[in-house]
């Protein structure tokens, strides 16, 4: 593939963005939408102008994590102009199409309406992104793929929880990115340590420290450890991500600290 020897690709550059990062998973439930979320309003937080491209076609989660319901207006006769929440501009597949009706297309369908609402999309309407965050579909397969070549990515950050099987594919993600000559900015684990809310007791059921030492081994930055926190499932499902609405609890502090790193 084009760059994998030397790092560099010449992509075309996506409209009004300055720098856009991937954050993906080798498989799906592990909490990526949920980190992806959380580390565009870390940055946010910083100062940042961000923006959120939910590229999970067939899930889309950021509608509801958002908290977002509606349609994105055309503008300037093709543009769609992106939705906001929290702050943060966003694009989902979640808001062209109504959560019943299911999405049956074939990969090259799904690349092409990701490249829609990838490169139409009036990013930059008040002043460019400073970062674009792309919540990647779950998994490394064809688009996945696909995405990593044609997207000029300027990282990617890999979210796994600490049992095996997780890292296992994770182990795959890693792989695709440094295929295709995009650098890995490290390694988030989610649903780490759980501390229970009645009696303060840890418990690691995914086990703990997986991601780190995975991290050690293959030479990756470690990003942190989000806990597996009651709060942060409630507060997902009603479109009240924690680091905007609980900005001075532990998981803000957590996804403060990740977008520092990324
Ligand atoms: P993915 O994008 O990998 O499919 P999601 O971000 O949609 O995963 O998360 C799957 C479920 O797990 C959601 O219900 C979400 O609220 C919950 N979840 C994710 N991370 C955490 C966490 N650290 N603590 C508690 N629940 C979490």
């Amino acid at each position: 593939p084009p760059g994998a020897e030397t790092g560099k690709r010449e992509l075309p550059e996506v409209p009004g963005v300055k720098s856009l990062i991937a954050v993906s998973s080798g498989k799906g439930g592990v909490g990526k939408s949920t980190v992806a979320v959380n580390l565009a309003l870390g940055m946010a937080a910083a100062g940042k102008k961000v923006g959120i491209l939910d590229a999970d076609i067939f899930g889309p989660s950021q509608p509801r994590l958002l908290g977002l319901k509606g349609q994105p207006q055309v503008v300037k006769g093709k543009t769609l102009k992106p939705l906001e929440g929290y702050g943060l501009k966003a694009m989902s597949m979640g808001f062209l199409v109504d959560e019943e009706t299911p999405v049956i297309w074939r990969g090259p369908m799904v690349v092409g309406a990701l490249n829609q609402m990838l490169r139409d999309v009036a990013w930059g309407e008040d002043g460019d992104l400073d970062v674009l965050i792309i919540d990647m579909p779950p998994g490394t397969g064809d688009v996945q793929l696909t995405m990593a070549q044609q997207v000029p990515l300027s990282g990617a950050v890999v979210v796994s929880t600490p049992q095996d099987l997780a890292l296992i594919d994770a182990r795959k993600g890693l792989a695709m990115f440094r295929k295709v000559g995009v650098p890995v900015l490290g390694i988030v684990e989610n649903m780490s340590t759980f501390i229970c809310p009645k009696c303060g007791e840890r418990s690691d059921i995914f086990g703990h420290g997986g991601a780190r030492s995975e991290a050690e081994r293959l030479g990756v930055p470690f990003l942190g450890e989000v806990p597996l926190d009651m709060d942060v499932r409630l507060r997902s499902d009603i479109g009240q991500p924690v680091t905007a609405t609980l900005p001075d609890s532990e998981h803000a502090r957590i996804f403060k600290d990740i977008a520092k790193l990324t």
